[in-house]
């Protein structure tokens, strides 16, 4: 089976469920607390292997006890952990979450060891990259990194994925170097310097990537769909109809599974609708699928 090399962060998201947020120097009680891995690019590796893809994963854990929990758990979702490397003297990437009642949130990340996943790193991994059929990543990760994986993935000509978030700075330069891009509304305004607030806005916004030379631009909508757009079509389809508990990872599940179909050669509009259902799975799990609860015994 064709692989896929994820290449990304891990976390573990530490989240507090409350009535209401703290004002600043309020202490608020009565929350509950859940532990769940994060990290985009792990939710993306997880997702890619729970949707049948053959995946091996590329980051860096630190030197705790959820660091052997978090490879186990790749292992266990069958992914190549070869090149998951431990950084010995520094935590894992750590996310510190509060929900308030009305699903508003502050949400603070501490890289960690994500920090640490270098240039030298991927030189490390590079024979599993040479194994790629398809390369995924996102940007949680250093942008020194990012580059060389573009450099390594071109010169390879292995086709790059790009989850663009969180939508950070960027060398516009490397978006010609790209074959796909996966953006939300947000991220696409953000790259655009856009407001995008409906789908006429979204193409729009992603008509000027396509221009800088980007294959294929696909755009998330939530609950109301996504579209692939490219120099000569634009495929969209709408959302599956469900009820929604929990929509974080939703893009992630989607990029997952989107590499998986498009890897196993499906057309655009059949890769967006298996991506599709897979978000729309995941939205109606609360932590789970990827972001599935951590054994606390
Ligand atoms: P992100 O999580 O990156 O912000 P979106 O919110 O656009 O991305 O969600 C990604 C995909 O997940 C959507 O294109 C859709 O397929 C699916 N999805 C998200 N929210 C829902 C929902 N409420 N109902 C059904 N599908 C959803």
């Amino acid at each position: 089976m064709k692989k896929i090399v994820v290449i990304g962060s891990s976390n573990i998201d530490l989240i507090m469920k409350m009535n209401r947020l703290p004002e600043k120097g309020e202490t608020v009680t009565g929350a509950e607390f859940f532990q769940v891995y994060g990290g985009k690019g792990a939710n993306q590796a997880v997702a890619a292997a729970r949707a049948g893809g053959n995946v091996a994963f590329i980051s860096c854990v630190g030197e705790d006890a959820y660091a052997s929990q978090m490879i186990q758990q790749f292992k266990d979702n069958g992914i190549d952990t070869s090149f998951v490397f431990r950084e010995t003297g520094m935590p894992s990437g750590h996310a510190l979450i509060m929900i308030g009642g009305q699903g508003e949130n502050y949400i603070s990340v501490a890289p960690g060891a994500n920090d640490l996943l270098g240039p030298e790193k991927i030189n490390e991994a590079l024979p599993i990259i040479n194994e790629a059929e398809m390369i995924v990543l996102q940007y949680e990760i250093p942008r020194k990194t990012l580059t060389h994986i573009i450099n390594i993935g071109n010169e390879k000509n292995i086709p790059i994925l790009w989850n663009f978030a969180p939508a950070q700075e960027f060398d516009f330069s490397y978006f010609s170097r790209i074959n796909i891009l996966v953006l939300n509304e947000t991220e696409v305004g953000y790259l655009a310097k856009m407001q995008v607030e409906n789908e006429d806005e979204a193409e729009n916004a992603a008509k000027t990537l396509i221009e800088r030379g980007v294959e294929k631009v696909i755009i998330t909508r939530g609950a109301e769909g996504a579209f692939v757009l490219t120099e000569h079509e634009k495929v969209r389809i709408s959302s599956y109809r469900v009820d929604a508990v929990d929509t974080t990872a939703a893009g992630d599940t989607f990029c997952g599974a989107l590499a998986v179909a498009l890897i196993e050669g499906s057309s655009l509009k059949h890769a967006l609708e298996f991506a599709s259902a897979a978000a729309a799975i995941s939205v109606t799990r609360l932590g789970r699928n990827p972001r599935f609860l951590l054994d606390l015994k």
